[in-house]
């Protein structure tokens, strides 16, 4: 066992503080990983808030991991001691069902093993997160990271970025469709940048006049303010895909009028409230709405590539992990550039 500086929350909605926790002593298939930086998404929000219902404390939030291997079991063959690594959302899973076998181990039949906020295999030991200065892990469930890239905008791809790219890579996403994308955060920052990157003309869909410009930087096309009804009524009928990253309970309905005939609405943002859906919004244009959870490891790791090859990463603000309380604050204000992101260096002082 070796001990582990980490911060945790340790009841719904307190403030993270320092807290010590024993990872294990790597097996023969697992790395260590020294934890460099830290991604902080509103998922660790609703989740330390317990908005889902599902929280377990204490809690050590973060799934959007980078570091490098500092040790490595007998028998792991995909990495050494030294390479660069990342772990997103899970880290592990049953690897017998359909979907593990198809490499969609997001969507385990028997449950994945959540990053943190869940519990090992044997159903007892509770899976602590990012916030912290190393994690161990098998080699099966990390990512192989290029030093390439500048690693802190890496941290991000982990849970942002692969969340945004497996939808609009299962929806074909392609020069000639028009995709809006739905909030700008973090999820969102990074929708723009693969839905431009993919050639598709993007409009960002926000309700922050400040970020106008940042969007286009980003690589939007065109920008709408959602709080502005005529140009929302402007665009009806105007969407292929609709990417929808909204964390905060919201009128899907509003979004659905924008969709043309045959248009998706893939919701990624999870609010804690239920949302109505009038059947005629879809069944007169024959519209969707798809949900969709993060990626499995092989998609992952083909994000991870993709990024490197056309270097893309997260825009960061970077942060001492003493500053954790103000961006969750700063997040629910909406107020990001566009991800937080933890220098675990700020952990082991
Ligand atoms: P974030 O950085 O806080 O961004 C959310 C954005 O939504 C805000 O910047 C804001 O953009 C917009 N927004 C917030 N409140 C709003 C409101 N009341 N009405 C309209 N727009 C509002 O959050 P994130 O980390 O990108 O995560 C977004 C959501 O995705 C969260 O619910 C998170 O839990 C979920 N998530 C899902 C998955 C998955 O696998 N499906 C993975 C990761 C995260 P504007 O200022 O542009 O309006
Ligand atoms: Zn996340
Ligand atoms: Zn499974």
């Amino acid at each position: 066992m070796s001990t582990t500086k980490a911060y945790a929350a340790h009841s719904a909605g307190a403030h993270l503080s320092p807290f010590g926790l024993q990872r294990r002593e790597p097996g023969i298939h697992d790395v260590q990983i020294e934890i460099l930086y830290c991604g902080v998404c509103h998922s660790d929000v609703h989740q330390v808030r317990n908005e889902w219902g599902n929280s377990i404390y204490p809690m050590v939030p973060g799934h959007e991991i980078v570091g490098r291997i500092t040790r490595i079991g007998d028998q792991v063959k995909l990495f050494k001691v030294g390479d660069l690594a990342g772990v997103g959302c899970f880290v592990d899973s049953c690897r017998t069902c359909p979907s593990c076998l198809k490499g969609e181990e997001n969507y385990c039949e028997n449950g994945m093993i959540s990053t943190y906020n869940g519990y090992e295999k044997d159903g007892k030991t509770p899976t602590y997160g990012g916030y912290s200065t190393q994690i161990v892990v098998d080699e099966k469930y990390t990512l192989k990271v290029s030093d390439k890239l500048p690693l802190k905008g890496v941290a991000p791809l982990l849970c942002a970025g692969i969340t945004t790219y497996s939808p609009l890579r299962h929806v074909g996403v392609k020069k000639g469709h028009k995709v809006a994308v739905l909030g700008l955060g973090g999820l969102g920052h990074m929708a723009v940048k693969f839905a431009a990157s993919f050639g598709a003309e993007v409009t960002m869909l926000s309700s922050s006049p400040s970020k106008k410009t940042d969007a286009e930087k980003l690589g939007a096309h065109h920008f709408a303010l959602t709080s502005d009804a005529n140009v929302m009524k402007s665009l009806q009928n105007q969407f292929d895909v609709i990417l929808n990253t909204v964390s905060a309970p919201h009128d899907y309905n509003m979004y659905l009028n924008l969709l043309n005939t045959n248009g998706t609405m893939i919701v990624v943002g999870a609010p804690p409230a239920p949302a109505q859906i009038p059947a005629f919004n879809l069944i007169m244009k024959r519209r969707s709405i798809m949900g969709s959870l993060i990626g499995g490891i092989k998609e992952t790791q083909e994000m991870l590539d993709y990024c490197a090859e056309h270097q893309i990463v997260s825009d960061v603000e970077v942060i001492d992990i003493s500053r954790i309380d103000e961006a969750y604050e700063r997040m629910l204000k909406g107020d990001v550039r566009y991800r937080f992101v933890i220098d675990i260096a700020s952990l082991k002082n």
